[in-house]
């Protein structure tokens, strides 16, 4: 999420667009205006500085934001946690290895920007290649019998919802549900929370997840290379991951990085934090379909770096 010139930070440009203060034809919109900069630091400078940005913008656009304010639209485009996992990236089910944007580990309560590509790159250049091999050297891996129970009941279990999402053949396509949660995420988990529409959401998910199943329509067959089956499969995990976005957020009573909850902020607007309560990280654990999954604290040890509070003035 940019930062406009004009708002001095995220939340005021948030602000910016509920109040429809600055917003032209484009709502739900943000723009984002050079003209004080450039008069400011004079063109040169804002070129050296974003020229990469004002290209693309103008390749995708046709306009030329050095002359007209920029139309932005904050999008969530990288989702902070994941996965948890151990310092050899290796998660709480032994061999199951986890890098990337699935984990938790390296960025906190908000990322950087550019950081992310960076991490994949470590973990997948230099801290998997070391630790996978030392696990598998260090482990008997026994061949897995086909006719085990816990294969047996896996298997099943995959074709009992393939076979569910099959069989329902109602009137609504898996992007509409989709695109349904995604909503419901989005407006009560996104940009802001409160824990008024955060507890709605809670209560909206499993909604919308009884009518997935009973009126989803997945086209093709089970049998066959079926993109829809695949996305179904996937959706019926982002219930579960939904709501848990919801229910952390919830339980996290402060706003920090990009969790910003509008009843813990300064007079200014800006994050209002609570360390001596949260410095920790929440690992949520599976409790089985509908329960409420269990909060595992994992407390943050400053040794090195003090924590100090990130202004985005
Ligand atoms: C719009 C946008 C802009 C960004 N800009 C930047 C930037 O400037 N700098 C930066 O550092 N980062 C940026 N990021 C973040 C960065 O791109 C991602 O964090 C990074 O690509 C994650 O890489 P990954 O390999 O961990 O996961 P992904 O790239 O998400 O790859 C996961 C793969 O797994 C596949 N998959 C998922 N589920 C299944 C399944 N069940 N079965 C089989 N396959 C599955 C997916 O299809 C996907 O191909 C941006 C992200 C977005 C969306």
């Amino acid at each position: 999420m940019a930062t406009s010139p004009r708002a001095t930070s995220p939340r005021a440009a948030k602000r910016q667009v509920d109040s429809g203060r600055g917003v032209g034809p484009l709502r739900n919109g943000v723009y984002l205006d050079f003209a004080d900069s450039i008069n400011r630091l004079g063109q040169k400078v804002i070129a050296d500085r974003y020229g990469n940005l004002f290209d693309m913008y103008d390749n995708i656009t046709g306009e030329n934001a050095y002359k007209t304010p920029m139309r932005i639209y904050p999008a969530p485009h990288y989702t902070m946690g994941g996965l948890w996992v151990d310092y050899y990236l290796m998660s709480n089910i032994p061999g199951l290895f986890v890098i990337g944007e699935a984990n938790f580990s390296d960025h906190g309560a908000n990322r950087l920007g550019a950081s992310a590509l960076m991490q994949g790159l470590a973990d997948g250049y230099f801290v998997l290649p070391s630790t996978l091999p030392n696990y598998i050297a260090a482990n008997k891996l026994e061949k897995i019998d086909e006719n085990a129970d816990a294969v047996k009941e896996a298997v099943a279990n995959v074709n009992d919802i393939t076979q569910r999402l099959m069989n329902t053949n109602g009137t609504k396509s898996v992007d509409h549900y989709h695109r349904e949660l995604g909503k419901i995420v989005w407006d009560y988990c996104g940009m802001s929370r409160t824990a008024q529409g955060l507890e709605k959401a809670i209560q909206l998910i499993p909604e919308l997840e009884a009518e997935f199943w009973e009126n989803v329509r997945v086209t093709g067959t089970a049998g066959e290379l079926n993109q829809e089956l695949e996305k179904a499969g996937r959706l019926v995990d982002y219930f579960d991951l939904g709501r848990l976005m919801c229910i952390d957020a919830l339980d996290r009573n402060e706003s920090c990085g990009g969790h910003f909850r509008e009843e813990y902020q300064t007079p200014e607007g800006e994050a209002l934090r609570n360390d001596e309560e949260y410095t920790y990280v929440a690992a949520w654990e599976y409790a089985g379909e509908g329960e409420m999954p269990l909060l595992h604290k994992e407390p943050l040890e400053f040794e090195t770096v003090k924590l100090a509070t990130r202004s985005y003035k």
